[in-house]
């Protein structure tokens, strides 16, 4: 972890200039961007008359980048966390559900699962946890943020079809992320099944069967009927095994969200994937800028529960912000802590966005764009599920109008937040709301920071009011 100057002075609430200023008297030439040393951290925190320790600054601004020294006798062994990758249609959907419909006993809760992105079973008394987004899309997402969750990669091949481009694309994503790969050989109910076949044509991708001298277990399976997927969950456990997967549980959890959305009764609800630690309801949490207190914890049977270990799925309410899925979270011993450490990092980061801004109001936009004083137009777009803000995003930014086009920001699933409109009003941005609005506190926000907030239900009407606000088409609004 590192730290710049910039975010330094935002940490201690002091001007970055000062600090700047007080290193360039004691010698050192700094910029905003500079990254500071151990000791110059301490020199400035000193001279501030505010103790700030490595551990203090560095390991709680960016924790996402600690690797901590853990005590190897804290460790204690932990379920591994398998994703299911594989072909369109060769049958992962299916197989997730067969594993979790033939593990889980249903009736406690009503026979009730919820998808919460995530969901355990047990295995021979061991349990193993399986993330069942099915595709490297999301795995793929996760690891582009840093995240690294999976243990183990099944990779799900139908015999009757045999190795097609995204079993390829399946390879090449577990073995650049380091993960053993297991292949499920599905499908073998199926007349013209044919398991050599995909087992030479493995062979030809580096994964060759253990029966043939290589190293990679293959199991046949038909998701379908169910027969094999015992088999299969031992040998994702005899893996495990080797890779002896370990964590401390007595610590503040760290893990990751698999999954966050904005749910209209519950506010911001996020599944997250506790990795090390243990989470406790009630505790205060930091993802991202997003924090808050945990203040309800259930499992992926919808049960509340009071504390979660690792590998364990939950899912949480309490953050007041929607968190993106692959970003690290933290717990805090207090909420002050993670407060304090969200506000630094929301401010830093509205820092960061208005140095690389330039741009305005929909209304005198076509002006603009008719004196050439700008190139792109930046846009928050929030909207109430992601997959939303991203056809939204999308586009958006497929419009062009004189060589002007249109600069999303941020598109992100919640409501619109006063963060929104700070980071707007930092940019020179305009907000798209789609079937979110603002509250009372942020509207008036927005009102004195001068930021330009739409809302609309219609993409295309979104799309259209953007296209004729540029081209100077805008109808008055009174
Ligand atoms: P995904 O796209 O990889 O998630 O594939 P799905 O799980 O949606 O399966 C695609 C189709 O294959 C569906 O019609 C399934 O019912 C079917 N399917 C999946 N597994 C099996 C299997 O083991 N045997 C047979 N006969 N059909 C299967």
């Amino acid at each position: 972890g590192q730290v710049t100057v910039g975010e330094l002075a935002k940490l201690m609430h002091k001007q970055a200039s000062e600090i700047i200023k007080f290193l360039f008297l004691l010698g050192n030439m700094a910029t905003i961007n500079t990254v500071l040393d151990d000791e110059n951290i301490e020199l400035v925190g000193m001279e501030f008359g505010i103790e700030v320790h490595k551990e203090n600054i560095v390991e709680e601004f960016n924790f996402e980048e600690m690797e901590e020294d853990e005590d190897p006798s804290k460790l204690e062994s932990r379920p591994p966390v398998v994703t299911i990758m594989g072909h369109v249609d060769h049958g992962k959907t299916t197989l997730l559900d067969t594993i979790r419909k033939t593990k889980v006993t249903e009736g406690e809760f009503g026979g009730i699962t919820q998808h919460i992105g995530a969901y355990q079973v047990e295995v021979n008394g061991r349990k193993v946890t399986f993330l069942d987004t099915p595709g490297h899309e999301a795995f793929t997402a996760m690891r582009a943020r840093g995240a690294k969750v999976t243990d183990v990669t099944i990779i799900v091949v139908a015999a009757d079809d045999g190795v097609m481009p995204q079993t390829k694309e399946a390879v090449d994503h577990a073995k650049a992320a380091g993960v053993p790969i297991i292949v499920a050989v599905n499908k073998m109910d199926k007349e013209g099944a044919n398991p050599e076949r995909v087992m030479s044509e493995m062979s030809e991708l580096g994964c060759m069967p253990e029966e043939w001298g290589g190293d990679t277990i293959f199991v046949p399976v038909s998701a379908k009927t169910g027969e094999g997927v015992e088999d299969l969950l031992e040998n994702v456990l005899v893996v495990a095994e080797v890779a002896d997967l370990r964590a401390n549980p007595h610590k503040n959890a760290v893990g990751t969200v698999i999954e966050a959305k904005l749910d209209k009764g519950r506010g911001s609800v996020a599944t997250l994937l506790i990795e090390a630690g243990t989470l406790h309801a009630s505790d205060a949490i930091v993802v991202g800028t997003a924090f808050g207190r945990v203040r309800k914890m259930t499992d992926d049977m919808g049960k509340e529960i009071k504390v979660a270990g690792p590998s364990t799925p939950v899912e949480i309410i309490g953050l007041n912000s929607v968190p993106i899925a692959g970003d690290v979270f933290k717990a805090f011993d207090s909420e002050k802590k993670a407060r304090q450490i969200a506000e630094a990092r929301l401010n830093v980061r509205v820092e960061e966005e208005r140095n690389a801004s330039s741009a305005m109001s929909l209304e005198d936009l076509a002006r603009q764009i008719e004196e050439g004083d700008i190139q792109s137009i930046n846009t928050i777009v929030k909207a109430d599920v992601q997959g939303s803000a991203e056809a939204v995003k999308a586009s958006l930014e497929k419009i062009e109008v004189k060589g002007v086009r249109v600069n999303v920001i941020r598109s992100t699933a919640g409501a619109i937040t006063e963060s929104d409109v700070m980071l707007a009003s930092a940019s020179h941005a305009l907000i798209i709301g789609f079937n979110v609005r603002p509250n009372a506190a942020v509207r008036k926000k927005a009102e004195d920071e001068g930021v330009d907030i739409r809302l609309h239900n219609i993409i295309y009407k979104a799309i259209e009011e953007m296209e004729s606000a540029m081209k100077g088409m805008l109808a008055p609004v009174y």
